[in-house]
């Protein structure tokens, strides 16, 4: 299981984020969760990370080909 470092404020449950190593809520506000798991990191992290955003990219651009497809099938 995974070794992320928890801290416990009045606030509630905050986890460190494994990239900018900040104590964020385990919230769904500041992190993303899958499973009903916390992401490793948090938003911010996946909002500046060059690769997250190259990959977020190519997901619009794949999506803009498969709406453009459907579109061209509808026609058709
Ligand atoms: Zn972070």
């Amino acid at each position: 299981m995974s070794k992320r470092q928890r801290i416990e404020t009045d606030a509630g449950t905050e986890v460190q984020c494994a990239k900018c190593l900040e104590f964020w809520p385990e919230d769904p506000e500041f992190y993303f969760f899958s499973k009903g798991k916390a992401h490793s990191w948090c938003k911010d992290g996946y909002r500046n990370d060059p690769k997250q955003i190259a990959k977020a990219a190519r997901q619009r651009a794949e999506l803009n080909a498969r709406r453009a497809a459907r579109r061209k099938e509808q026609r058709a």
